[in-house]
């Protein structure tokens, strides 16, 4: 059955539903999401959203934008940047005066917290710049942007997966999506797409991203031949739960919480001596591997402490309750009298899909595809470069997203409802035909297992040529047993097997792409460290890799980094 809208964004995150709310009214919107819309993984951002308030202490845009700039490693497009920090307090003021319940401080203004990475004067000691509602500040503006959506009116299709972009003549013209409920096939014509269908950390086995972190919007992309800029760089979260990936926020370290080897040294004062605990994510992850792989790991295990025992119960209620009742859920322990054992988890995706300032898609030739727009984490403006610094996430959902909205508001007059030519849906249909009557072939979950052992082993927080190699040999392998995947159930109703068989496809995709994309990147530059390139080197790699699929395979071509302000230096924290 064939469905029109004005303008279909797929993703119900804050990226998508910051987009929707700008278009919505002046056209017909509908927001699509393969989970209901609050359960997107926007919700599960604990620590805070950043913005140069200079609520607790005196702050500047300036400072802001030097940190994000550094902290990315000098990857970071600077003009985004400076959009980026310059917005920042004006969109979190339009959450408050929506209703978001931003922590207060006493004399009632929004208070504010420390970050990794955040600085004050240009890197002389940490500042709180990150605004939070206790440690569940996604959870409270994802509620409030979805009942405004729901306020609004917007049409939305709650678990309908995207399983195709339609193109007519080079232009987005619509997509194919997959409804949940009953396994209908939808065609949805459209005037303008975009896409904000979030991270993809599930290409690894230890994540702290939710399952529907797949990436079929940045695959689908690719598939298409759009590129994917700068895959290679994904972030490690220094803190995970060990063995489990679920998150402690960086707001436990931003709260006072310190990290302890096995002599139980605060080790980060030899890493970074000036901002310690609160170095970027990329450093504080290297920094315990480090540890871990000269035997200071606890007992010589594989894990370090994160130590919250002196913040005191009534802080740890009042700030950190959450995570305070994961560690007591999942681990049995106490945070106010316990340490908590952490280890590196995959956390964030700086790659993506190639956008300008304003959301506009960029094909292979870096020109803006007509009709096809995307934001939040599923898009690379490059505002994060090499490695994103923490609580700058969400103000980029919702600076990006907004200005996505904006741009689609503008550019649809001149965007035609296009005429999608045959059988738009046809590729799909055969797919799922395809592996429900396979009969016999693998299970998607012992292929998806196998490609996250892969890609944790051979392409974590340290990279080397070979290991690189091997994980490339063992991904075709695992592409080509992809060809038999196959499922038991053949209902339509809620067919969770077939729908992770088709997400399989996405993440096979773009793990290749970072895997290809890291052997490609002869240095070490934020989240990417080479073992065998361990210097960074301006010289020859000052510049974003795109990666794209043509019909020789995959080609890797680059695009210059937007250097505005702050020439590149040594990054020393
Ligand atoms: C545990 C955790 C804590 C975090 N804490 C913070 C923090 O404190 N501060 C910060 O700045 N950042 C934080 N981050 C990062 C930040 O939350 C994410 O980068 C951000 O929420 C991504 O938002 P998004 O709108 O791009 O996508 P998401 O919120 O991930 O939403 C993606 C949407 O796309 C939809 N979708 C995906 N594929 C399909 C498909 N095939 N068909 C239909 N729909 C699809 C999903 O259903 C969903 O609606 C955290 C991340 C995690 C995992």
């Amino acid at each position: 059955m064939t469905l029109r809208h004005d303008v279909v964004i797929v993703g119900s995150g804050l990226a998508g539903l910051r987009a929707a709310l700008e278009v919505a009214g002046d056209a017909d919107v509908a927001l699509v999401s393969k989970v209901f819309p609050t359960r997107s993984h926007s919700g599960a951002a604990q620590g805070g959203i950043g913005a140069a308030l200079g609520n607790e202490e005196p702050d500047s845009w300036e400072w802001h934008m030097y940190d994000t700039v550094k902290g990315g490693d000098y990857l970071t497009d600077q003009d985004a940047a400076e959009v980026l920090a310059k917005d920042a307090p004006r969109a979190v003021y339009e959450l408050e005066h929506l209703g978001v319940p931003f922590n207060r401080t006493s004399d009632g203004r929004i208070a504010q917290r420390a970050f990794g990475g955040h600085t004050k004067n240009f890197g002389e000691a940490a500042i709180k710049r990150a605004c939070h509602a206790a440690d569940r500040t996604g959870r409270v503006i994802l509620d409030t942007l979805f009942g405004e959506a729901v306020k609004r009116g917007i049409k939305v299709y709650s678990e309908y997966q995207l399983m195709d972009l339609v193109f007519t003549d080079g232009a987005a013209s619509g997509v194919v999506l997959y409804e949940a409920a009953n396994g209908r096939v939808h065609t949805v014509g459209a005037r303008a797409v975009m896409l904000a269908t979030g991270g993809f950390g599930k290409v690894f086995k230890t994540t702290s991203n939710c399952f529907a972190n797949t990436g079929d919007g940045v695959y689908y992309c690719y598939r298409a031949g759009i590129p994917l800029q700068d895959m290679e760089f994904v972030q490690f979260h220094p803190t995970g739960i060990y063995e489990l990936g679920v998150l402690i926020s960086e707001a436990a370290r931003g709260e006072g919480g310190i990290l302890r080897n096995r002599d139980g040294r605060r080790f980060m004062e030899d890493y970074a001596p000036t901002i310690k605990d609160l170095a970027p994510r990329d450093m504080v992850s290297r920094a315990i591997v480090t540890e871990i792989r000269n035997g200071r790991g606890i007992d010589g295990r594989d894990f370090v402490h994160l130590d919250l025992t002196h913040i005191g119960r009534e802080r740890l209620a009042e700030k950190l309750s959450d995570i305070s009742s994961f560690v007591r859920d999942y681990l049995g322990i106490d945070a106010a009298t316990d340490l908590i054992p952490v280890s590196p988890t995959c956390h964030y995706m700086m790659g993506g899909i190639p956008t300008d300032l304003d959301g506009r898609v960029l094909g292979a030739a870096m020109d803006p595809i007509p009709g096809l727009y995307a934001a939040g984490e599923c898009a690379c403006v490059s505002v994060h470069g090499a490695n994103r610094l923490g609580c700058n996430s969400l103000v980029d959902l919702v600076v990006f997203g907004r200005r996505t909205g904006k741009q689609i508001r503008q550019d649809l007059d001149a965007l035609q409802r296009l005429e999608m030519e045959g059988e738009p849906a046809e590729r799909t249909v055969e797919t799922i035909h395809r592996i429900k009557n396979r009969g016999r072939g693998e299970r998607a979950s012992t292929l998806r297992y196998e490609l996250q052992r892969v890609m944790t082993e051979e392409c974590s927080v340290y990279r080397t040529e070979s290991g690189l190699d091997d994980a490339l040999g063992r991904l075709e392998g695992l592409r080509a047993r992809y060809e038999s995947v196959t499922v038991d159930s053949q209902g339509t109703s809620y067919n969770m097997d077939l729908l992770e068989a088709i997400e399989l496809e996405s993440l096979l995709g773009l793990g290749e792409t970072i895997l290809l994309s890291a052997r490609n990147r002869v240095e070490s530059r934020g989240a990417h460290s080479r073992e065998d390139y361990p210097e960074r080197d301006d010289e020859n790699w000052l510049k974003h890799t795109l990666i794209r699929k043509t019909e020789k395979g995959s080609e890797i071509f680059y695009k210059p980094v937007a250097i505005t302000r702050f020439e590149p230096k040594a990054r020393t924290y």
